[in-house]
């Protein structure tokens, strides 16, 4: 007999672990942990969907002929930790053996790995690309780039592929893809969930244990089991992905999930399955009901940037987290956990990122992400900040993206460029600007965007790294053809309002 581990982002019946075991014999240990729930100050919306989930995917094993060991959160036997849970149950049991799905983290593979018994684990085979695939195609190659083993992973999967070429005759259908929004009556509304007994039951639970965490637990509508989610998924093919290609950059106040699918949170903890996510959209193309343009980019974020980042993640090694080659030590400004900011983009995406534990790719990439690091916030409590609020945020995901994608700290490793803007892009894409105590117009001076002011001081305190990379030097010709007194006037803006952003002043 020996020990099932399925933890909490792993909630798929056909997970590793669970293909090699013996229903008859074996026992599923399953358990609610402090030391997981706390070890950032998750979003209470994220620890109540992965608890629910939890808890019902037990029961469903139950029902499959599963024997499992469920601890709950307030269980006075609790040991706090995973290793400390296989360990009370292998001494309840007398097992030895312990059989895991190597966890998406490396700070609970080391955990795994020092527990005092046999463990193997196997790899997670719900992606793609295995490590191996993923090393292979990375190995010998001087740049990593998305693009190109997107294109292996649509040759793999054959998504969107006719007689061995890309459908429509293009990989990329993104240069269609940048339009921003328009506010009305007809924009999709999600799919939400009346609270069922189990989730009531947990929701309780996570007010009174973290109910002072940053985020608003109630309303709660998220899917909590296969179902459920599989209807998100549905929904959102039926309601919005026919415009998700067309929108997927713009922002809209007061809107924020425009015509994003949702379900970032569903496929990271198991209740949906990548590629059947990618069929049915393929399948919404072939039907003639969504456009290739939609459908091209939305399975090129599951099979190719989901599958990358992991694979990032996995090849870069538990020291990923820590990179900061650009030397970034601001700490993170308050507004990040809801203190005032007149800055109407800013406070828009933190106010829904507490309501709904979501933003989506270009509020989290070109508002809170360009922000921090223009404003050369550290990294690491950049990390851990999104690491928190996102209900879908797990290290193998959240890290390559907040470190690598959004802040360059890992010194280009798979960003070509970093992702800065002034407040031009986010006017472009959103219709925040026109509702903002700053003028996006304005370059310098008296109300002016502070997107302008620091976009221009990132450019000029990283001038020896950047000045040469192809892809900025029209950004630093441009800067360089301004009058001096003009430049030292925006520099010292940016400085002054650096000042009071440390000062904790509202900015
Ligand atoms: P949609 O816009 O509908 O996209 C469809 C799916 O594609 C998503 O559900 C997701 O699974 C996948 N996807 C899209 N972009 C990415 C990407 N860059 N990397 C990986 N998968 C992607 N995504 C997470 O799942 N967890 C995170 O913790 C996370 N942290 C992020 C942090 C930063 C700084 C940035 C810039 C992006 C992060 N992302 C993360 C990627 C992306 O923002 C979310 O996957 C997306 O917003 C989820 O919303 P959705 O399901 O509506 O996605
Ligand atoms: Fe953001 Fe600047 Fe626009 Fe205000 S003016 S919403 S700060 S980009």
């Amino acid at each position: 007999m020996k020990l099932v581990l399925v933890l909490g982002d792993q909630l798929t019946p056909e997970i590793a672990a669970l293909q090699r075991a013996d229903k008859s014999r074996d026992l599923v240990v399953m358990a609610e942990v402090g030391a997981e729930a706390e070890y950032v100050p998750h979003h209470p919306k994220k620890i109540a969907i992965v608890l629910a989930a939890m808890r019902k995917f037990a029961e469903r094993l139950r029902g499959d002929g599963w024997q499992v060991a469920y601890t709950r959160l307030d269980d006075p036997q609790n040991a706090g930790s995973i290793p400390g849970e296989i360990l009370r149950r292998a001494s309840e049991t007398g097992a030895t053996r312990v059989l895991a799905t190597i966890p998406g983290e490396w700070r609970l593979i080391e955990a795994l790995e020092s527990v005092p018994l046999g463990i193997e684990m196997v790899e997670d085979d719900r992606f793609i690309a295995s490590h191996a695939d993923f090393e292979n195609w990375a190995d010998g190659r001087k740049q990593l780039r998305m693009e190109y083993f997107y294109r292996e992973m649509r040759r793999r999967t054959g998504l969107l592929m006719e007689e061995g070429a890309p459908a429509g005759g293009k990989w990329n259908y993104d240069h269609d893809n940048r339009k921003p929004a328009k506010d009305d009556l007809f924009l999709p509304q999600p799919l939400r969930f009346e609270p069922d007994a189990v989730v009531e039951e947990v929701l309780d639970l996570v007010e009174s244990r973290f109910g002072a965490n940053f985020g608003d637990l109630r309303p709660f509508g998220m899917a909590t089991d296969h179902a459920e989610a599989e209807a998100v998924l549905e929904h959102f093919i039926e309601t919005a992905l026919p415009s998700f290609g067309d929108c997927q950059d713009a922002m809209l106040s007061g809107r924020p999930f425009l015509y994003h699918s949702l379900i970032s949170a569903y496929l990271n903890i198991g209740l949906l399955h990548p590629l059947d996510v990618c069929q049915k959209a393929e399948a919404a193309w072939e039907s003639g009901h969504a456009p290739l343009n939609a459908v091209e980019g939305f399975i090129r974020q599951i099979i190719g940037w989901r599958e990358f980042v992991r694979g990032i993640y996995f090849r870069e090694g538990a020291d990923y987290v820590q990179v900061n080659r650009l030397g970034h030590g601001r700490n993170l400004p308050a507004l990040y956990w809801g203190a005032r900011t007149d800055m109407k983009c800013l406070s828009e995406a933190v106010a829904q990122t507490r309501e709904e534990a979501y933003a989506h790719h270009i509020q989290r990439l070109m508002v809170t992400g360009n922000f921090g690091l223009i404003a050369g916030v550290d990294p690491s409590q950049l990390h851990e900040w999104y690491l928190a609020v996102y209900a879908d945020a797990f290290e193998w995901v959240e890290a390559p993206n907040t470190l690598g994608m959004s802040q360059f700290a890992d010194g280009g490793l798979f960003a070509t460029k970093p992702y800065i803007s002034s407040g031009n892009y986010i006017d472009r894409m959103s219709d925040y600007c026109g509702a903002c105590h700053y003028s996006v117009k304005t370059k310098q001076g008296e109300g002016a965007c502070p997107f302008n002011l620091l976009y221009w001081h990132f450019l000029d305190r990283h001038r020896d790294r950047f000045s040469a990379n192809p892809r900025m030097g029209q950004m630093y010709r441009t800067w360089d053809r301004m009058e001096p007194q003009r430049r030292d006037t925006i520099l010292r803006e940016a400085e002054a309002f650096l000042s009071r952003l440390d000062a904790g002043e509202a900015v």
